[in-house]
């Protein structure tokens, strides 16, 4: 095991601002601070709690999570313009830590079919955006939105200026989720080699999920230099989603070996953040999702369940218990009766209506348990007994 000192991989949880951006996630308020209480007690480092000047539900939100969270720094994004950000400001009044996150494009096909803009005067308005997010707050994150497909010269500049008008984290998103790992760690270091005052700020990675790729990207940016991953839990967000909180987590944790970094993120609430959030947008996890999915510890081969048996190890590389799938698994099993199964789902509030009903579910028990080694109380409740 490496036992070198690690640096800090900042978890930024974008789930209430780009994960609400997936078609009919959409949240309520109250519905947004119960996802930012568990974000954390998660321990995730900064929670994009919404777009303070899109709507005034957004506003509001922010302004509550910023009034009860306490223990993460709360961030709102705006556009680059003096309107967006003074909103940002008023909606994070109440924060202990609070960011302004301000973006503007810088690929040629954003600037100029976009916004319709010479790169001389997006960078002006870049960094005119960076000096009143500061003259305001801190803390400001600038992004520079579609970076994957930004000219490298450009890129260079306009991170240099911003750093320069005070921004602490520049932000490179693969907004399209266009590009491949090699080319992304590349792009990363390369820039941290180039810009002269790249040591004046912590470079992050917003990657996305269109070619499947968001979580190995934003790896390929750590172990090249990258010190904040944006991410959400599930992977919610635009399109195919954003690169998933667990996955970037317990990579870094599960191969310590391979990355320079350490989080502060309680895996033990990971598997709860995950089941409260899919509850609440009403978007189901896939079984086989790494992780979280109701299979990701589950066993089918009888090669596997006799390895397993004899020793974890042989084809488990975590632990299910340190994610959050409670530990009580073993009081059922292939072997468990009835009378097991009726009191464990009276614990859970699973009640029944008639004796047939119950027999029912028995029958579907017991299929579950031949295909696995250990029942959860989650795989209980997730699978409508
Ligand atoms: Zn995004």
């Amino acid at each position: 095991m490496n036992t070198q000192s690690k640096e800090k991989l900042v978890i930024f949880d974008t789930t209430l601002r780009d994960g609400e951006q997936s078609p009919g996630a959409s949240m309520t308020k109250d519905e947004k601070v119960r996802i930012a209480k568990a974000l954390e007690k998660l321990r995730v480092d900064v929670i994009e709690a919404g777009f303070a000047i899109s709507s005034q539900g957004d506003f509001e939100a922010i302004q509550a999570i910023a009034n009860t969270v306490t223990d993460s720094r709360i961030c709102s994004l705006s556009r680059a313009v003096r309107g967006d950000i003074e909103r940002a400001a008023e909606a994070l009044k109440g924060a202990n830590a609070g960011r302004i996150h301000t973006f503007i494009a810088t690929s040629p096909i954003h600037m100029k079919h976009k916004l319709q803009m010479e790169p001389d005067q997006v960078l002006e308005q870049a960094v005119g955006a960076v000096k009143i997010a500061r003259s305001l707050i801190d803390d400001v994150e600038f992004s520079l939105e579609d970076a994957s497909r930004t000219e490298f010269d450009f890129m260079c500049r306009i991170t240099e200026a911003v750093i320069n008008a005070g921004a602490r984290t520049i932000n490179l998103p693969d907004t399209v989720g266009y590009s491949d790992p090699g080319e992304y760690g590349a792009m990363i270091k390369r820039l941290l080699n180039t810009v002269p005052n790249a040591d004046k700020a912590i470079f992050s990675v917003h990657c996305h999920n269109d070619l499947g790729l968001a979580v190995a990207n934003s790896l390929a940016a750590v172990q090249n230099g990258a010190r904040q991953v944006e991410c959400t839990i599930n992977g919610l967000g635009e399109r195919a989603g954003n690169a998933s909180l667990e996955e970037l987590v317990m990579a870094v944790r599960t191969r310590k070996d391979v990355f320079p970094v350490e989080t502060r993120i309680e895996t033990q609430h990971i598997v709860p953040t995950s089941r409260l959030v899919s509850g609440i947008t009403g978007f189901p996890v896939q079984p086989n999702k790494a992780i979280v999915g109701a299979n990701a510890f589950a066993h089918e081969s009888g090669i596997h369940q006799d390895g397993i048996l004899k020793f974890r190890e042989t084809y488990e590389i975590m632990k299910a218990e340190d994610v959050g799938w409670t530990t009580n698994k073993l009081s059922l099993g292939k072997l468990s009766g009835r009378a097991a199964l009726s009191s464990r789902l009276e614990e859970l509030g699973i009640k029944f209506d008639s004796k047939e009903e119950f027999n029912d579910v028995f029958v579907r028990f017991k299929a579950l348990a031949d295909k696995k080694r250990e029942i959860f109380d989650e795989d209980l409740a997730g699978a409508g007994f």
